[in-house]
């Protein structure tokens, strides 16, 4: 089964790096997918965000990392992908994420479905916004972003 991952990475963080090795070991090829959204302010942009996640996922042979510019179902459609796999860390991920779904299969021709892996608990608090807040602040965020997401942050607020 090839599946996609899409979000805005903005950065990635170990919660996103744990669902996608748990993916890689579930699916025969897992594209990461950095989406553009027009409503979002990016810190990091997509050639930063694409980079830092393929240095991150180099050594993972059925994980490739892309972007898209669209519609996520226009890509999973052109690009044959059987499922979508998004990450769930509280009840409150999952209203949002409920809607994308049923949105996703209304539009599908291919009847696309949406496989919802859950948090680790102990990434269940993290997100790009929370590691964004504190790195503005000088906080420190090593324990939530990989080595290399943590450098280029700390230069982004220097
Ligand atoms: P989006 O802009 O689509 O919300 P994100 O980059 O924030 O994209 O997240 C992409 C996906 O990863 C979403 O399904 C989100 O719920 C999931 N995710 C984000 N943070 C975590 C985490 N700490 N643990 C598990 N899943 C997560």
């Amino acid at each position: 089964m090839k599946v996609v991952y899409p979000g805005s990475f903005d950065p990635v963080t170990n919660g996103h790096i744990d669902i996608i090795k748990r993916a890689a070991g579930l699916f025969e090829e897992v594209v990461v997918c950095v989406l553009v959204n027009s409503k979002k302010n990016y810190l990091f942009n997509m050639e930063e965000r694409i980079e830092m996640l393929e240095e991150l996922l180099y050594d993972y042979d059925n994980v490739k990392v892309c972007m898209y510019s669209g519609l996520l179902i226009d890509f999973v459609e052109k690009n044959k992908i059987d499922s979508i796999i998004r990450g769930i860390r509280a009840i409150s991920d999952y209203e949002s994420e409920l809607q994308f779904a049923q949105m996703n299969k209304f539009y599908s021709r291919t009847n696309v479905e949406t496989i919802f892996m859950v948090a680790e608990p102990e990434m269940s608090y993290l997100s790009s916004s929370i590691v964004k807040e504190i790195a503005s602040f000088n906080g420190d965020v090593s324990r939530l972003v990989p080595k290399n997401v943590e450098i280029k942050i700390k230069q982004k607020f220097k």
